[in-house]
């Protein structure tokens, strides 16, 4: 089997440099062995303000205008929706929090996006005495049906090998890789927290953390739009909550625990005060980098092997934009920038 590119991992990054190869006409195949699932278990949300600060986040404006389409194309061509709007409110803790919210409104970036009112509370499950702020043009992408829909599809066309990749066995030709029994020009790794057993690029500074999130049945609550205080308390219809989520820089396992259930549980004490039931929990690590910022490139020794990776806590809103730019590397030779490139690093 002969083919351009040899993907592994197929979280956001792998689909997002997926969609990348099949408009540009470029063959390929993907291995996926399950070993991760960040992707799989994230909330999906998008949303371009920080919402401890009321400050941009970094780049969004361009992540997003290429985001929305990305979706957009995917629901056209699977007929399924994965995209939901959902509003944002913000509980206020202080009136110094509702002063500094009028003051971000104002602020270009930010002006389309923060609506400069206090919404009154009138959910009496809400715990809210200083009211909210209202974030629309926000939503969240239902990354568990994508990916799942995704995988199907390439598996129909047989290109996708469900098995783990074996670093150990490419087989370095001048301008192309041998692995087992495919000749590819290129491998692009998009294995997320994987990255720590990829010998090619595990030197690179990864400072992941894990997260959990709780799924509620709250048939009270009757919320559309996502609640932000100490959590978040995002609704996904029928009554459902999806609730979290929590940050672990110590545990390494993709295993939900007791510490985070109890935490989450605390926190929402603090936001809603209606009954709910806990109807499911899950765990997985976020490929986060020491500054925070993408990582993408080719490997300096061996220009047959690439990398995208370190989506970090916003993979939902970069990766289409990182899948395109390491596109445009690789084929056209376009500089990345220092900030997102491996490199930095060297
Ligand atoms: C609890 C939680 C909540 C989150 N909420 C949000 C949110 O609301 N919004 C948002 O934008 N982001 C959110 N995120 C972050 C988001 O999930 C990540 O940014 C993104 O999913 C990372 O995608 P990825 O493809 O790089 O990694 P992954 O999704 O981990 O994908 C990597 C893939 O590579 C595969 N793999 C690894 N090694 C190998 C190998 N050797 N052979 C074969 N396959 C391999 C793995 O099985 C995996 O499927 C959240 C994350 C968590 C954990």
């Amino acid at each position: 089997m002969t083919v351009d590119y040899i993907i592994v991992g197929l979280g956001l990054a792998g689909i997002a440099f997926a969609e990348e190869l099949i408009s540009h006409n470029k063959s390929f195949v993907v291995f996926e062995d399950s070993s991760q699932n960040s992707s799989l278990v994230a909330g999906g949300m998008y949303n371009p303000v920080v919402l401890k600060r009321f400050t941009p986040v970094w780049n969004a404006k361009e992540q997003l205008d290429l985001a929305i389409p990305f979706y957009k194309n995917l629901e056209n061509r699977f007929k399924k929706t994965y995209n939901y709007k959902v509003d944002i409110y913000r509980i206020f803790k202080s009136v110094e929090e509702q002063n500094n919210w009028f003051t971000a409104c104002d602020k270009i970036l930010l002006q389309d996006y923060m609506i400069p009112k206090i919404v009154k509370n009138k959910n009496k499950y809400i715990l809210a005495p200083y009211d909210s702020g209202r974030l629309i043009k926000t939503g969240r992408i239902d990354v568990n049906k994508l990916a799942t829909d995704y995988r199907l599809s390439l598996k129909k066309e047989n290109i996708l090998k469900e098995e783990k990749f074996e670093y150990d066995k490419i087989d370095f030709q001048t301008d192309f890789v041998i692995y087992k029994n495919i000749k590819a020009k290129k491998i692009v790794f998009c294995e997320g927290f994987g990255l720590k057993e990829n010998p090619f690029f595990n030197d690179l500074p990864m400072r992941e953390a894990k997260g959990e999130l709780i799924t509620i049945h709250a048939p009270d609550l009757k919320v559309d739009y996502l609640i932000k205080s100490a959590i978040f308390v995002l609704p996904i219809g029928d009554d459902l909550y999806k609730v979290g989520a929590t940050f672990n820089w110590t545990d390494k396992t993709k295993k939900p625990t007791e510490e985070a259930r109890e935490e989450l549980e605390f926190k929402l004490s603090s936001v809603i005060n209606c009954n709910y039931k806990i109807v499911d929990h899950i765990a997985g690590i976020r490929p986060t980098i020491k500054d925070r910022r993408p990582l993408i490139g080719i490997h300096s020794k061996y220009k047959q092997l690439a990398i995208l990776n370190g989506l970090g806590t916003r993979g939902v809103m970069i990766a289409p934009l990182m899948a395109k730019k390491l596109f445009q590397h690789i084929e056209n030779g376009e500089e990345i920038e220092k900030e997102i490139n491996i490199h930095r690093f060297d």
